[in-house]
């Protein structure tokens, strides 16, 4: 591979920076340099491992203005959000260092040997595969889990957040220089967009590579799984959603309608766990509706993260209004510098219109209106994802609707969020593992048999 890769700030349009990509033999030695510091890290005590990580914590803590500075100039996000990414990744960092201990601990089953448990070892290489939408998050999320368990961690960033994916790696070898880490554990590959289906592939077949892990579409998820397949090697997967946020008919409409605004628009809609089709019971519809849109009144419009991503969205809206939806709100993209979108409200969505069927990842929020409880499952599984559901009843009744909608997650009267102490990850189109917690940490492993007769 060769050539450069070029950031561009959404607000704007114009070019942030331009980095050479790395060659055949600067991927060599990120493989090379990954490989050998998984082989000591491998040995290196948890407490140790874990030292790094509240290292990684504290610099991330230090640093917080420095890096949502630069997440906003990279993909667009206003700096409060990125703030308070960089936090929650300080936050993911101490609750993995706390809590790995127990994760990671021998699990003891009883059987007819003198002693038999599970112990959980690590893999080797993560290969990782991350996108733009939350250019810390994503990486800090599977790179706490992997390093914790013992493995190294090996980025394929998207290009759009390349000085991210770089300030990432430098945050690494810096704890590391702190901790006595060895070099390499962590490092990030540039790569030029006409090379990136080539070279992943070869990195994911290269035998110093243990595992992979892709968030991203189904497109780019089904490619790496497949190379993986190929190679017979574990891949996690988290892709996109459709997430379904319902509203019954007992449910407090405004605390609704209030959280239902932030869940669709937060990071301008460019979220897999965003809620994408909210399901109205009839009875409380139009006053719902008539809320959303007052909460959307007071959006703050920040660009999204890609021009083809914007149009794209824009032509999902045309499409969906062209087979009968009615636009109450927005529609267009904004004629002004930079990618932005007006914020949109689409009715009388129904299955089979686009914006129902496809993933909208920007800021367009549907309503379909439910005639019962029944019909509001049918609606809210009408879909091939399954990330996370919202319901929104009295407890014990949303709670059983929530029950009969497919989905990794499920929200009672809250949206959608990820915590560093639960699991995060889908059903069905959304991909498969687990993320966070001792499920995440233990995807990274080997959970190996051990019988002491
Ligand atoms: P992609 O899935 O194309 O990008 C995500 C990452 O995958 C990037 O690093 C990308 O690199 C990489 N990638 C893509 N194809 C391959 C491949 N064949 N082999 C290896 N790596 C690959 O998403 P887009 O940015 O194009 O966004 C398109 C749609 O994807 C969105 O509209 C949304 O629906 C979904 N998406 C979901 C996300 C989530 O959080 N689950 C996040 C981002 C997008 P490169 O850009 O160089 O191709």
């Amino acid at each position: 591979s060769s050539g450069e890769v070029v950031t561009r700030d959404p607000a704007t349009g114009e070019v942030l920076a331009s980095y050479a990509a790395h060659d055949e033999a600067g991927v060599e030695a990120a493989l090379a340099a990954t490989y050998a510091a998984a082989q000591v890290w491998a040995a290196t005590p948890l407490a140790e491992r874990l030292g790094l990580l509240r290292s990684v914590g504290k610099l991330l803590t230090e640093r917080r203005e420095e890096y949502a500075a630069l997440i906003t100039a990279e993909m667009g996000k206003p700096l409060a959000e990125a703030l308070g990414e960089v936090d929650k990744c300080a936050w993911n960092c101490d609750v993995v260092a706390d809590l790995a201990p127990g994760w990671l601990a021998d699990h003891e089953i009883a059987s007819d040997a003198a002693r038999s448990w599970l112990s959980y070892e690590p893999l080797g290489v993560v290969f990782a595969v991350m996108p733009w939408n939350f250019p810390f998050w994503q990486v800090l999320r599977f790179a706490s889990a992997a390093l914790a368990a013992g493995n190294a961690a090996l980025l394929k960033h998207s290009p759009d957040v390349t000085g991210s994916a770089l300030a990432i790696e430098q945050l690494f070898a810096d704890a590391g220089e702190m901790t006595g880490a060895p070099d390499g554990l962590f490092r990030s590959l540039v790569i030029a967009a006409e090379d990136v289906a080539d070279v992943s592939r070869r990195i994911v077949a290269d035998p110093r590579v243990a595992a992979v892990t892709l968030t991203g579409s189904e497109r780019a998820g089904a490619s790496i799984a497949a190379a993986a397949g190929a190679a017979i090697k574990k891949t996690v997967l988290e892709l996109g959603g459709s997430d379904p946020f319902v509203v019954l008919a007992d449910a407090d409409v405004e605390a609704a309608a209030a959280t239902a605004v932030k869940a669709r628009f937060t990071n301008t809609g460019q979220s897999c766990v965003c809620a994408k089709r909210f399901v109205v019971h009839a009875d409380v519809a139009e006053e719902f509706t008539a809320r959303f849109v007052d909460h959307m009144s007071l959006l703050e419009v920040a660009p999204m993260a890609r021009e083809d991503l914007r149009d794209q969205i824009v032509r999902q809206v045309e499409a969906t209004v062209a087979q009968g939806a009615r636009l109450v709100t927005g529609g267009r993209a904004i004629d002004a510098p930079g990618w932005h979108m007006e914020p949109t409200l689409l009715v009388d969505v129904e299955p089979g219109m686009t914006a129902f069927d496809e993933e909208t990842f920007g800021p367009v929020a549907t309503i379909t209106v439910a005639r019962d409880d029944d019909h509001a499952v049918e609606l809210a599984n009408a879909t091939t994802f399954g990330l996370g559901a919202s319901v929104w009843g009295a407890p014990g009744h949303a709670l059983a609707v929530g029950r009969r909608i497919r989905s990794g997650a499920l929200f009672v009267n809250a949206m959608v969020a990820s915590d560093p102490r639960l699991p995060f990850g889908g059903t069905g189109r959304s991909g498969y593992g687990r993320e966070l917690s001792a499920e995440g940490v233990r995807e990274f492993t080997n959970v190996r048999t051990m019988v002491v007769a």
